[in-house]
């Protein structure tokens, strides 16, 4: 299938076709149809399944039929609601970025900034406000945005926003839209916390499902390095200085984030901390640092790097384990993402067992267990199932050998041909072409 099929403008397809898009994604597929129609829409899709074009696309295609320029509405006419400023951000990069030969007015609404800037926005008018719930209430309640010409609204990781403690706010808000209105939801997993939103505020829904609920990709390929808790700073230096990829590292508290990225830094890497502790402008001066390649350490706690789009992130790896197993899930989609290949690392403590069980368990997957000479714990996980018992690796580990396609295949390995196929489909071009070192 290609894009010219689904109904989509010119003006459209050429700004797809500039950004490298050959075939559309399953849920784009299966979304752009039942959005341009009109409908409700419920999609179960994880980040890193192209979900923002899903939704991005047809919406455009609704507010400027056929890529023509409408005069500047005077108050907005879609809200896209998003858990974090990050995701937020990035959400109207890709607006702009698929509208740029339509030339559509859209701003972003978030905390942790001055409210000045937004308010001129706001009043300048806008086509498409792309907010987190708290500060768009603020503005709602401050008078500074009106809604009342909402056509469309689209819930992204709805499932976030929910986690995030964000309910009452998405409430109030949803309240003082038109009820004449096209509603989509998307979310990784559908909780009866989610249905019941959607129940209330949502006209019949066409429901897709993509992945599985908690299945990550399938180019990811997963690795658990045991070792002991204090032993684990020195293994991560080990691994980033034997694979210079990008890395994604994340960390439980804020605080530890810091103290590893200081001593990260003090080994000689390039590296920075993102936090919810964090200044704003800290957050997206360490995120451009990252995506530009100034830096290759971006050390991260979950909610910070919630939704972050980081293009074909090579590699995470997991300094501590989350306590929550469907966090992994989110982790990860950072890597193998649009069909790129990706490696996960966790460095796991005797502590982390019952953690990794839960993950191995959700998953429904084995993980690939490999001590590293020199790191081995001083007592080996206790892990029931398959799997379960470490291999010891001589020499360098697995993921530093490169190219992929020499690594043996074994339990929780992935099937690396059938992820070149899959990439190869989507972006029409050379696999490793795409992929960053
Ligand atoms: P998302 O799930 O929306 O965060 O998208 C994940 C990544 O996939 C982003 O970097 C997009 O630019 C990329 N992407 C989305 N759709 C396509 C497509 N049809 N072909 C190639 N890349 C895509």
């Amino acid at each position: 299938m290609s894009f010219d099929t689904l109904g989509l403008s010119p003006a459209l397809l050429r700004a797809l076709d500039e950004q490298g898009y050959k075939v559309p994604t399953p849920v784009q597929a299966a979304a752009i149809p039942v959005v341009l129609a009109g409908q409700d829409l419920m999609a179960g899709a994880q980040t890193g399944t192209g979900k923002t074009a899903a939704f991005a696309l047809p919406l455009l295609e609704r507010l400027y039929p056929d890529g023509k320029r409408m005069p500047l509405a005077r108050r907005p006419r879609a809200l896209i609601l998003t858990p974090t400023r990050e995701l937020a951000a990035q959400v109207q990069d890709s607006v702009r970025g698929y509208s740029k030969h339509i030339g559509v007015k859209s701003a972003t609404i978030f905390g942790g900034v001055g409210m000045g800037p937004q308010i001129d926005a706001l009043r300048r008018g806008v086509d498409i406000v792309v907010a987190t719930p708290g500060r768009l209430l603020d503005h709602m309640q401050r008078r500074t945005v009106d809604l009342s010409d909402i056509e469309v609204l689209i819930l992204d990781e709805a499932d976030r926003m929910l986690d995030m403690g964000f309910l009452p706010a998405m409430k109030r808000v949803l309240s003082a839209l038109p009820s004449e209105r096209q509603t989509l939801l998307f979310s990784a997993t559908f909780s009866s916390e989610i249905k019941a939103l959607a129940n209330q505020f949502m006209r019949s829904p066409q429901e897709i499902q993509i992945a599985k609920p908690n299945s990550v990709a399938a180019t990811v390929t997963h690795r658990v390095h045991p070792v002991n808790m204090e032993a684990k700073r020195d293994l991560l230096l080990h691994l980033l200085n034997l694979d210079g990829s990008q890395t994604l590292v994340f960390g439980r508290t804020k605080h530890g984030c810091d103290k590893l990225t200081k001593q990260l830094e003090k080994a000689g890497l390039r590296a920075a901390a993102i936090h919810g502790n964090k200044r704003q402008n800290q957050r997206t001066r360490a995120l451009a640092d990252f995506k530009s390649g100034r830096i290759n350490v971006l050390v991260a706690t979950d909610i910070a790097a919630r939704g972050l789009d980081i293009d074909q992130l090579p590699m995470v790896i997991n300094f501590d384990l989350p306590m929550v197993a469907e966090d992994y899930v989110h982790r990860i989609g950072r890597t193998g993402r649009a069909g790129a290949e990706g490696l996960a690392i966790s460095l796991v403590s005797r502590a982390e067992e019952g953690l990794l069980r839960d993950i191995r368990k959700l998953l429904k997957q084995d993980i690939a267990i490999e001590n590293i000479e020199g790191f081995e714990p001083s007592q080996p996980l206790r892990l029931d199932g398959p799997g379960a018992g470490a291999r010891p690796q001589q020499g360098r580990p697995q993921h530093a050998r490169r190219p992929h396609a020499q690594q043996p295949r074994g339990n929780g390995e992935h099937d690396h041909a059938a992820a070149n196929k899959q990439r190869r489909r989507w972006r029409g071009g050379n696999p490793s072409a795409t992929r960053q070192s």
